[in-house]
């Protein structure tokens, strides 16, 4: 297997998800970390490079001098694809440049500040012929994979209700006024976009919903409130769905909903049986039928693999030995670094490997984004993606 060089651009200390991303990108040995731009601070960048113990000439200042300069290396030393882990308004900018000057990019959700920001990106990845892709890591989970297969081969029959929650509690009170980091710029129009909660994590749902469904949503009524007082941007939101093929579903997503931890989950209901999966706990996947015992089936076991190529191929150890955030990160990073391969490889990438979001759900969550707010603002009118 060829090693692939990363570049980081976010990711800096005390930073979130930047962390995740190098855990999940090294887990299986394909991927290494080479260079970064990890903070927004040029200092605290080359601080952040030296404690990961990165060769200092690969660490920059912006991530516009490390475009430059990895791009003046021979092709064999320089990295392979960007990995864009910085704040909602920035992935536009970076994204573009990395895919104009050639990199492959790994870019975090919501995948721009604007629909028209997305749909130039997909102009831009098109031409750039690179791989795009997109970090919705909630499906990458084993389980998941197989409640999508078990869709696709009819065991629920004609998908009729999808029920998506997505509830956190960590934005209970005014955290922004505090300077954190997290809070203060999701919280903030002109670094989160349209959307608060609905941007954030909203989208994560949809998606989910259109993943293990394998329909569209085509138009949305939304409710969005900010609770906590002096907010700009929804902290809490509640929206009717209508699929294509007939299905409608609901969607709740919050941050106020003071207790909870990071609980999704889904439900599908089909014209035979139903299913259920929860982020929590997410080995496990509930099989509902009206005139049977419910079937939980568990993470690990042949007979998952047996069913659902794609849950086989991102499992890693035996049943009863947990997975699961981390790994789900790392299995769109294999199936995103395969798909690099096959293209230095010249060879068509199977469909196993393309089996990670890219552009086309980023343009999908902005549009969501888009239609939530307008749907809420213009009181709670039906409003098609
Ligand atoms: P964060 O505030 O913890 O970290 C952002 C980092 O980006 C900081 O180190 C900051 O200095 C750096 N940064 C900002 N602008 C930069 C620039 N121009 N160049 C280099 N570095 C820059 O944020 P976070 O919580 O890690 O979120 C980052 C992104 O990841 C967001 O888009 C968020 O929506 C997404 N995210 C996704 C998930 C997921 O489950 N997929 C989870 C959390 C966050």
């Amino acid at each position: 297997m060829q090693i692939l060089k990363m570049g980081q651009v976010g990711g800096g200390i005390g930073a979130f998800i930047g962390e995740v991303h190098r855990k999940a990108a090294r887990m299986d040995g394909g991927i290494q970390l080479t260079a970064g731009a990890f903070d927004i601070d040029p200092q605290k960048s080359l601080e952040q490079g030296k404690t990961l113990g990165l060769d200092s000439s690969r660490v920059y200042q912006s991530y516009t001098e490390m475009i430059e300069k990895e791009s003046a290396l021979p092709a064999d030393e320089r990295i392979d694809f960007v990995a864009v882990c910085t704040p909602n308004h920035t992935h536009f900018p970076i994204a573009k440049a990395c895919l104009e000057a050639g990199f492959n990019v790994m870019c975090e959700k919501p995948m721009t500040l604007t629909v028209e920001e997305a749909l130039e990106l997909e102009q831009v990845a098109k031409a750039s012929k690179k791989v795009f892709g997109l970090m919705h890591n909630y499906t990458a989970y084993p389980m998941v994979k197989l409640a999508k297969d078990m869709v696709a081969q009819g065991d629920l029959g004609k998908i009729r209700k999808v029920v998506v929650q997505y509830p956190q509690g960590w934005l209970y009170q005014n955290l922004e006024k505090t300077g954190q980091m997290q809070a203060s710029w999701r919280t903030n129009p002109k670094t989160s976009g349209a959307a608060g909660c609905m941007g954030d994590i909203g989208t994560h749902a949809a998606n989910l919903a259109e993943y293990i469904s394998g329909l569209k949503i085509t138009t949305v009524l939304a409710d969005l409130t900010a609770f906590v007082k002096g907010r700009l941007l929804d902290d809490d939101g509640s929206v009717l769905l209508r699929f294509n093929k007939g299905a409608k579903g609901v969607l709740h997503a919050s941050q106020i909903s003071v207790g909870e931890e990071n609980n999704l989950a889904i439900w599908i209901y089909g014209e035979e049986k139903g299913l259920h999966w929860h982020q929590e706990n997410p080995n496990y996947l509930h099989v509902l039928d009206q005139n049977a015992p419910e079937q939980i089936w568990k993470r690990g076991n042949q007979y998952v693999a047996d069913k659902s190529a794609a849950a086989g191929r991102c499992t890693r150890i035996p049943s009863g030995h947990p997975e699961a955030f981390l790994e789900a990160f790392a299995n769109n990073y294999c199936n995103f670094a395969d798909t690099i391969r096959a293209k230095k490889e010249k060879r068509k990438p199977t469909a196993l490997e393309l089996d990670f979001p890219g552009i086309e759900a980023g343009v999908r969550g902005m549009k969501f984004i888009q239609a939530v707010v307008d749907s809420s603002k213009n009181n709670n009118v039906w409003t098609s993606i």
